[in-house]
């Protein structure tokens, strides 16, 4: 694959651009053409040889969008195609507040956790730092969206296929490209990076300067129990995640979120209610409840909308700040890695079949 210029910043963006022997004020041309989602060929303010020159170097667009299905709520779920065929998928979701678009770092996933689909076949690679951010810009172009106040997409939250935290340098070149004045503009705070717990990797990112809002998937209160939900929890314990989660607060001042799919009988009970109480409690935390989405290869239950309220009402009762998300997209398979996979098994019967 060619090298993309997404990949850069600004400043460095420039220097290549003088290495090509132009003039500096074409990088800002180039620049602004690259983050409205255009292709070379589509740069019309440059000279074609130009155009031609970056073409022979470089790609442009590492993403583009195959598919999207919009559900009967609105929330709108897009697959994306990367140069090497490799796909993944991202979900655009429309609040009064703007629009929140989750997207994905990895191609496939190495934690397999149990209730999962993303982890099915394991993990194939990482994304680029072009690649995570050619997602919002290929659905930002597509929505009609601009630059800094003319963006579309106000909020980002990567909690799509692939671990942040395994896919380090990347994810952070990315959120440092995203959130720049001269590019898309979207700030840490209207960022989120949600983690299965890779405790040294919390640590780093604290100290980052780039305060974008924490989310744990935690899913169980209990070490035992949640090794057997999240293989990663025998690296790490809850107990050495809460002291990263402190480290992290004191560092950016964030509150951060616990994520928790509602699975039955497995962490749904009285017991996992109280000791979820036990180990939170006066933390500068929130718990997020999440009904269980069917993933046919996994054989788990999801409860009912009112357990995962009678849940939610144990835990503020316990003064544990919890919402329970709105179960959206269903209908278009909008739980992590869904929709990629029933693509790939479609179009691998379809060639079966042929
Ligand atoms: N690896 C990161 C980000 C991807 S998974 C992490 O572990 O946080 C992020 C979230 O997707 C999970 O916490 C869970 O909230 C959600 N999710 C994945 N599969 C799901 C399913 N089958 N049903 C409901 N939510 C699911």
């Amino acid at each position: 694959m060619k090298d993309c210029l997404l990949n850069y910043d600004y400043s460095k963006l420039e220097e290549i651009i003088i290495g090509l022997g132009e003039k500096k004020f074409r990088a800002g041309q180039i620049f602004r053409g690259l983050y409205l989602g255009l292709d070379f060929s589509e740069m019309s303010d440059i000279s074609k040889p130009l155009r031609e020159k970056l073409l022979e170097n470089f790609d442009a667009q590492p993403v583009s969008i195959i598919k999207k299905l919009v559900s009967a709520d609105g929330t709108e779920k897009y697959l994306f195609k990367l140069r090497d065929g490799n796909i993944v998928e991202g979900v655009l979701m429309k609040y009064k507040y703007g629009n929140s678009i989750c997207i994905s770092t990895q191609v496939g996933c190495r934690m397999n956790c149990a209730f999962c689909a993303s982890g099915l076949a394991g993990l194939i690679r990482n994304l680029e730092p072009a690649e995570i951010l050619g997602e919002v810009i290929a659905v930002n172009r597509l929505i009609e969206g601009g630059l800094a106040d003319k963006r579309k997409i106000t909020n980002i939250v990567l909690m799509g296929s692939g671990e942040p935290l395994d896919n380090y340098d990347n994810v952070v070149s990315f959120l440092r490209l995203v959130s720049a004045k001269e590019g898309i503009n979207i700030s840490a705070r209207n960022i989120s990076l949600s983690t299965c717990g890779i405790v040294p990797k919390i640590y780093k990112l604290a100290d980052e300067k780039i305060p974008v809002n924490l989310t744990i998937s935690l899913h169980s209160p209990i070490d035992s129990e949640r090794q057997e939900i999240m293989p990663i929890a025998k690296s790490y314990t809850i107990e050495e995640i809460l002291k990263a989660c402190e480290y992290y607060f004191e560092k950016t001042g964030r509150r951060y979120i616990f994520e928790y799919v509602l699975i039955k009988e497995k962490n749904d009970t009285e017991r996992h209610v109280k000791t979820l109480i036990s180990i939170l409690k006066g933390r500068p935390c929130h718990v997020n409840l999440i009904r269980l989405n069917d993933v046919k290869e996994k054989n788990l239950q999801g409860g009912t909308e009112k357990d995962a309220y009678r849940f939610m009402g144990a835990l503020e009762k316990g003064g544990i700040s919890a919402t329970v998300r709105r179960k959206m997209g269903e209908d278009i398979e909008g739980a992590c890695g869904q929709l990629r996979r029933s693509y790939i098994e479609n179009n691998e019967i379809k060639k079966e079949k042929r």
